[in-house]
């Protein structure tokens, strides 16, 4: 056999790469180590962004944040084995959430690890992935990578996004191929995410159980936000005159202002209407299962969702509008006039709007009223007033009492701008998504974090500062978990387990690195720091200490936590 030694060649690492950037990927969340470092290095030398992390599930909740926020999949990429297993965290949180993202991880040698023989970091990364992605495949071959990317851009964003897992063994990066067989092998996804038309009965049957409905009502969920079908969404809620309610990551699809918000008459509407149209939103644990005394009285729903799967999933749905969400709200849009639906009357509005007019002044009330040590509502209030002046920037939110109370006392005027714990009420999303939606937006973000949740992501803080994002953290500082007042019964050395170290300064934290810390203990310093931070644009944390009496045990879950028969 002749061997022509002219012929020009590639490799596995480069062949990703171009794979990745065939199909406009520009950014790779990740944490380096073998396999992959010169992965890692040739995706920035060949122009890609390579956002480095401290913790792998970090980089991970960025990129699932990334890909909920631009319909294109997030890139985290890992090590093998632990590395592969720290993001598989924020892969199963993504595919709980619907958001697009791949992870990518580097593995050992396939031989060792199918016959158990023992390598550096083995692991059966394949099927481990399985049961907790929306999809999991391995590239055995270089020729394979290009169809390999594609698959797994098409898996993430196709009908109900998610996570998928892709397996590069280390063989593979290092395996050559020539030039032209290389740049064939390159697969460029067509429409990845197509529309899918609901079917024009299913539309008219939804118009119809809208035409008859005495009390209507509009269930915003995170899957309409995803769609980015605003001007639609916000032309039906405001056509049909309904009233709607947001899910939290819906929030600000329509500014939380708006007239037709109940959001201030939740329970009254959630118990009173009879016909509710979900759009994009599960009836899951966040919606009481559909069913119970939230519910109240008997009533049919309307669901807009592009997964058949989910209709009838927790109760009858009398009319399912299987679609896109663009595409389905277009349609119900289109057809509007023809059906004939009016506007609901005031029998349904007036006592929408009374209950919503008591329970703002009794929240404003609770917001002004100066309490020392400082409470959550003091907090809340001094924030809102700031980021009112903000509309544009990113929120991060998650902890038990801090989530709960940010999510009703923080309005959202624009849509895409919250990113909280979600569908698994997951803690330690914080500063990932903080850091995903900072280098996605290229917009300041604000991430409201409890003392205990920031505490799974709190080193990513010197990522925030090595990347110079203008990210400006509150921790909600009340010395523990829920709280920080719980004693040890038995009167020993160790504190409760819900207790952390008394007045710690999370503020010394960013300044370790270069970032600017505050510290503050009333509403009106915790106002000025915040403005001052925004306005700096610099990674900053402000350390603002809550009363540590006033926090309720799983916040508002109080209800999920099975008691101890023997608790007095
Ligand atoms: P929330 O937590 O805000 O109630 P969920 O995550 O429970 O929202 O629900 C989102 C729903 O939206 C999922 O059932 C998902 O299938 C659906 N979805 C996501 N993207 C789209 C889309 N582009 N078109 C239609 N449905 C979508």
């Amino acid at each position: 056999m002749t061997h022509n030694v002219s012929v020009e060649v590639t490799d596995g690492f480069h062949l990703v790469v171009d794979a990745l950037k065939h199909n406009d990927i520009d950014t790779i969340f990740g944490l380096v180590g073998i396999p992959i470092t010169d992965l890692a290095r040739l995706a920035q030398a060949e122009g890609m962004r390579f956002i480095g992390f401290r913790h792998e599930q970090n980089a991970g909740n960025a990129a699932a944040i990334a890909g909920y926020m631009t319909q294109k999949p997030g890139i985290c990429l890992t090590v093998s084995a632990p590395g592969f297993l720290n993001g598989l965290t924020a892969l199963a949180n993504a595919t709980t959430n619907c958001f697009p993202m791949i992870l990518i991880s580097g593995s050992s040698e396939r031989e060792i690890v199918d016959l158990q023989q023992g390598d550096y970091e083995e692991m059966d990364q394949l099927n481990a992935a399985k049961p907790y992605a929306k999809a999991s495949y391995r590239i055995n071959k270089a020729e394979d990578i290009g169809i390999g990317v594609a698959r797994a851009i098409r898996a993430a964003v196709s009908g109900r996004p998610g996570g998928v897992y892709l397996d590069l063994p280390a063989q593979l990066l290092s395996q050559t191929l020539e030039v032209g067989h290389a740049k064939r092998s390159l697969v460029k996804v067509v429409d990845p995410a197509p529309r899918q038309l609901p079917a024009p009965e299913s539309v008219q049957r939804a118009l119809e159980l809208i035409k008859g409905a005495k009390k209507p009502l509009i269930l915003l969920g995170k899957g309409a936000a995803y769609a980015q079908a605003d001007d639609d969404i916000r032309a039906l809620v405001e056509r049909t005159g309904m009233p709607y309610l947001p899910m939290s990551m819906a929030k600000g699809l329509l500014p939380d202002t708006h007239a037709q918000s109940a959001s201030a008459a939740r329970s009254y509407v959630l118990a009173e209407a009879d016909v509710v149209v979900l759009i994009g939103a599960r009836l899951n644990w966040l919606l009481a299962h559909g069913k119970g005394k939230t519910w109240g009285k008997p009533k049919q729903f309307v669901q807009i969702d592009i997964a058949p799967t989910e209709i009838d999933s927790n109760v009858a749905i009398a009319a399912p509008l299987i679609g896109d969400i663009g595409s389905c709200v277009a349609a119900l849009l289109a057809g509007l006039d023809a059906a004939g639906i009016a506007q609901p009357d005031a029998a349904w509005l007036a006592p929408i709007a009374e209950r919503k007019d008591q329970n703002m002044s009794k929240m404003a009330a609770m917001l002004a009223r100066d309490v020392s040590p400082m409470n959550f509502h003091g907090a809340l209030g001094a924030i809102r007033e700031v980021l009112k002046q903000h509309p544009d920037i990113n929120l991060v939110n998650e902890g038990a009492n801090t989530l709960d109370f940010a999510r009703s006392i923080i309005d959202q005027y624009q849509p895409r701008k919250r990113f909280d714990s979600g569908t698994w009420g997951i803690m330690g999303i914080g500063m990932g998504y903080a850091i995903g939606a900072a280098v996605v937006s290229g917009k300041p973000v604000v991430a409201i974090e409890g003392d205990s949740a920031f505490g799974f992501s709190g080193m990513e803080l010197e990522t925030i500062c090595r990347y110079e994002l203008p990210v400006t953290t509150i921790i909600f500082n009340n010395n523990g978990v829920y709280r920080g007042t719980d004693v040890n019964p038995t009167g020993g050395k160790d504190v409760a387990p819900t207790v952390f170290v008394k007045n710690a300064r999370y503020d010394k934290m960013i300044e370790a690195f270069g970032g600017i810390g505050y510290n503050v203990a009333t509403p009106e310093e915790l106002s000025r720091a915040l403005i001052d931070a925004i306005a700096a644009g610099k990674p900053a944390l402000i350390n603002a200490a809550i009363d540590e009496t006033a926090g309720t045990e799983s916040g508002r879950l109080t209800n999920l936590n099975p008691q101890s028969g023997a608790k007095k």
